[in-house]
């Protein structure tokens, strides 16, 4: 079984990796490696910080690796929060409050349009690195709903969808996500090299 380092430490996102990939792969996080480094992610792009991340582990620890940076961009908002997803309302990380200042940023907005995006950055050996990508387009709801997933999942409706991401089973979910399709599209380029 080959060993990919996926640079997070963020359960929701490695289970999410771990099974489109399979189980051809073990994903191991960063806890997995030992690294407990504070990971600069300063670039103003999702390709940026995924590099940034990638690159780091790649270069410090030795191992191929893979990170994403993935966030909302919302119409209304002028694509915000962005790369600033994660810490929206301040404190990295804290859903609960990163949705309660969307919905009130939202307040009375009728043109509600959103998208996820995901990057992963994939720096393997001493080849260039290489990027996978993924959106899913959607609208933002006037309130949330579901339990499953995590960040902005209870406030988001994919287009034609009926339901929130949070409403969905993890499968329902990676089927059509920002991060489901720049998965597949690294699992292919992983098994053309391993052929
Ligand atoms: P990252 O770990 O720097 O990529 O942070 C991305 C942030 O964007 C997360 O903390 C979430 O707030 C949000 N986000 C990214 N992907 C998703 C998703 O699939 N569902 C819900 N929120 C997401």
């Amino acid at each position: 079984m080959e060993k990919i380092i996926f640079a997070t430490n963020n359960k929701h996102k490695l289970g999410e990796v771990q099974s489109m990939l399979g189980d051809g792969y073990q994903v191991l996080s960063l806890a997995d490696i030992g690294c407990t480094d504070d990971i600069p992610e300063t670039a103003d792009t999702f390709e940026g910080n995924a590099l940034q991340k990638a690159a780091w582990v790649h270069d410090r620890y030795g191992y191929d690796c893979i990170a994403d940076d993935s966030g909302l961009e919302v119409d209304a908002l002028g694509g915000e929060p962005g790369v600033f997803s994660a810490r929206f309302a301040g404190k990295h990380g804290d859903d609960a409050a990163n949705n309660a200042l969307l919905l009130k940023r939202m307040q009375g907005q009728k043109q509600r349009s959103a998208r996820f995006r995901c990057v992963i950055a994939y720096v393997a050996g001493d080849t260039a690195p290489r990027f996978f990508e993924g959106t899913v387009e959607g609208e933002i709801m006037e309130e949330p709903s579901g339990r499953a997933g995590f960040g902005y999942d209870p406030l988001f409706r994919p287009a034609g969808w009926s339901v929130s991401f949070a409403d969905a089973t993890p499968e329902e979910k990676n089927a059509i996500s920002h991060r489901g399709q720049a998965v597949a599209k690294l699992v292919e380029c992983l098994s053309a090299k391993s052929n």
